[in-house]
């Protein structure tokens, strides 16, 4: 392994409901505990983070960007105000064309060239192929066999691991937990907070990485049992739905209400796919096309709920 990515990241997405000033405090504080990457998957999370960064030597942290494109690339860079990324993530599913990249990369704009990817399947069909430095997938406590199982031949490759969703999207409440799972399991995990009192909470773990012993382990167990069948990774292996139904945003909407901004999730466009729920006609194609067995009608039902609640919270179109 390079040591490309350093043991706890930062992730930006939360941060876009703070105030830029608050945000780029949670961005400082993060660094002065410890934490040693910051990744951005926004140019407006990239600018709050560089705020809070701005008097820190560029040497002494790490910066991850997920672009769409080379030529997103030089808009990070403005918004880092730096002269390089030190991991440009690959943000797509499919049609991977990293060549682009590679120049930059030989130019020293880039460090090196992940993939970010919610499939499986991809991830470590790409790690195999050899084209990626870095993979960043959803990976948490709630990892099943299968998941386990890839992040070993990826790891195998020689290609590191960047966990995102380390608390599962919300579902999980333990930092010590999260982070000695994926310690353990040779994944950096990359935390998106959004409050003080998270952080607060995670920094210890990240100087003195907890011991997965006996009793933190059954705690992990207890949890997975209850919480297993309620974490979709937006993996899109479900579908298409002949009900129309864009299940990943459906049964991932718990997920979002707790941590992007708020005004895409109020748009028509949204309520419009989420009013798609009550169409199901029960086929169960979704829970048989599901790799991680997941109850996939009732995740989304109740995630409607959820929906509406917000919305009425929100002032929304209903
Ligand atoms: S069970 Fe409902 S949500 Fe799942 S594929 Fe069929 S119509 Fe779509
Ligand atoms: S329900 Fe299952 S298959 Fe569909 S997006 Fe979520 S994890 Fe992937």
């Amino acid at each position: 392994m390079k040591n490309i990515l350093p043991a706890v990241g930062l992730g930006g997405t939360p941060m876009l409901r703070l105030e830029a000033s608050d945000a780029a405090s949670l961005a400082r504080e993060a660094f002065d505990g410890g934490i040693g990457l910051f990744h951005a998957d926004s140019i407006s999370a990239a600018e709050r983070m560089a705020a809070g960064l701005s008097d820190v030597d560029r040497s002494e942290y790490k910066l991850m960007a997920s672009v769409r494109s080379a030529d997103e690339l030089s808009d990070y860079l403005a918004a880092f105000a730096t002269d390089h990324i030190d991991i440009a993530l690959l943000a797509t599913d499919g049609g991977f064309d990293p060549s682009g990249l590679e120049e930059l990369k030989t130019i020293g704009r880039i460090g090196a060239i992940g993939l970010e990817t919610r499939r499986l399947s991809d991830a470590v069909r790409e790690a195999e192929r050899g084209a990626f430095e870095v993979i960043a997938m959803p990976l948490n406590c709630l990892a099943c066999d299968e998941e386990l199982e890839a992040v070993s031949r990826i790891r195998a490759c020689g290609v590191e691991i960047a966990a995102l969703e380390p608390m599962a999207g919300g579902l999980w409440q333990s930092p010590v937990g999260a982070v000695a799972f994926l310690r353990s399991i040779g994944a950096s995990p990359v935390f998106g907070v959004q409050y003080m009192w998270q952080l607060e909470q995670l920094l210890p773990t990240v100087k003195d990485v907890p011991a997965l012993d006996d009793e933190l382990w059954s705690e992990i167990h207890g949890e997975r049992s209850r919480l297993a069948a309620s974490y979709c990774r937006g993996c899109g292996e479900c579908m298409p739905c002949p009900a129309g139904i864009d299940l990943p945003l459906a049964a991932r909407m718990g997920q979002f209400i707790d941590s992007v901004e708020i005004e895409p999730l109020i748009s028509a466009d949204t309520e419009r796919k989420m009013r798609l729920v009550g169409r199901c006609v029960g086929c169960g194609r979704c829970m048989e096309a599901c790799r991680f067995h997941l109850p996939v009608r009732e995740l989304i039902r109740a995630n409607a709920e959820r929906y509406r609640e917000f919305l009425r919270e929100h002032g929304g179109l209903e």
